[in-house]
């Protein structure tokens, strides 16, 4: 079985397929056609196709399986899930379909790529090197931070951005949420399961999410709305205990008890080995045109890393399979092919049709 991944669901004869590619190793091609890098949706639907279209794939992980999806509770608006299916679950199936067509995965963490040359090269965190024809690029966006003093000292204790892992931690407690968007409505939702009271603290005094989750959290008996305020300390010795506020309408300032702090104000692409190597935004996103390429030939990306405007899964989803598609057409013209390959073409004439 593949180190570290879970398929615990019934993925068939996929997970034979996934052992067999999992002691597949040393029978890499020394130059892979295309190596995926992410393993949140646009990842899984990149490996998906390129598995399909025979290029058996290469996908690294990063270091943590899913990206953002995996960390949520509920994902209600993907299509074909009429009753919503928990993000952790719907990676696993994601995962388990991009292995069942011959997708090989390495649970590693990219730390270099070298974009020089006729291949693209791609070094990880466990002294693996790897070349490749193409690339995908998907490692996503990662939580935004307050940015205060305090706030790394005290993640793991009280400070959290995700819900799902630790709103367990605060039975009874009272929380305090900071953000006006959909993620910290949807999680403060999710975390009255647990919490006695959460404050959502929010920078203004008209809220970003959808009118759904705005309607649900302001009914909420264990939900309380601090307008026009910020979140300027985080207080406590060994773990969180209150932190301040300060009224950006008033200028008053004061002191919240907290047991726990969920911070979700966004997010922050995870850019930092294309820097200087593929164009960016003035916000760091990749730069990618309408066929997902990006600012050098041969490397494609998908997802958060160059879309800060749509977000979903659906779409994230949607451009990893355009990724893959254009994927493997670059291929087929480095080697001189037509996409699709004639013989597929000629089978599918519709005198080879009606034989
Ligand atoms: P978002 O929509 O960008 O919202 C971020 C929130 O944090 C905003 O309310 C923003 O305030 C606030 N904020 C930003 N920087 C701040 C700072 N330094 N201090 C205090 N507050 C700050 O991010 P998101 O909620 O993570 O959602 C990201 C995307 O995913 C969106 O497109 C969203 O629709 C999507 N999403 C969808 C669902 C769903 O459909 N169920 C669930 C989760 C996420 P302002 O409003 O004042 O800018």
């Amino acid at each position: 079985m593949l180190e570290g991944l879970n398929l615990s669901h019934s993925a068939g004869d996929g997970v034979a397929k996934a052992e067999e590619r999992a002691s597949d190793e040393e029978v890499r091609p020394e130059i892979e056609n295309v190596i995926i890098i992410g393993s949140g949706p646009a990842g899984w639907a990149a490996a998906v196709y390129t598995a399909r279209a025979d290029l058996r794939p290469l996908l690294i992980s990063g270091n943590e399986i899913g990206g953002q999806v995996a960390t949520t509770t509920l994902v209600e608006n993907y299509p074909g899930y009429d009753d919503g299916i928990l993000g952790p679950d719907l990676v696993e199936k994601m995962q388990a379909q991009a292995v069942k067509f011959g997708t090989a995965v390495r649970i590693d963490y990219v730390t270099e790529v070298d974009m020089e040359g006729t291949s693209f090269g791609v070094k990880t965190a466990s002294g693996k090197s790897y070349r490749a024809k193409a690339l995908i690029v998907a490692t996503g966006a990662s939580p935004r931070k307050l940015g205060l003093p305090e706030e790394e000292r005290l993640t793991g204790r009280g400070v959290s951005y995700c819900a799902t892992c630790d709103g367990f931690f605060f039975r009874n407690k009272e929380l305090v949420v900071v953000g006006g968007g959909d993620s910290a409505l949807e999680e403060t939702l999710f975390l009255t399961k647990f919490a006695s009271m959460i404050h959502v603290i929010h920078r203004r005094d008209q809220l970003r999410a959808g009118a759904t989750l705005q309607r649900r959290a302001l009914a909420h008996p264990k939900i309380e709305f601090i307008w026009n305020s910020v979140v300027t300390a985080l207080n406590g010795d060994v773990k969180l205990e209150s932190v301040t506020l300060k009224n950006l309408v008033s200028g008053e300032t004061r002191d919240l008890p907290a047991d726990g702090l969920f911070v979700y104000i966004g997010h922050l692409p995870n850019n930092q080995l294309f820097l200087g190597k593929l164009a960016s935004d003035e916000l760091g996103y990749l730069v990618t045109d309408k066929l997902m390429r990006t600012s050098v030939p041969g490397v494609f990306a998908a997802g958060e890393i160059q879309d800060h405007r749509f977000r979903q899964v659906a779409t994230s989803v949607g451009q990893g399979v355009a990724a893959a598609m254009e994927a493997e057409k670059y291929l087929a013209n480095l080697e001189d092919r037509s996409y699709p390959d004639a013989e597929d073409v000629r089978q599918l004439t519709p005198a080879a049709l009606a034989a």
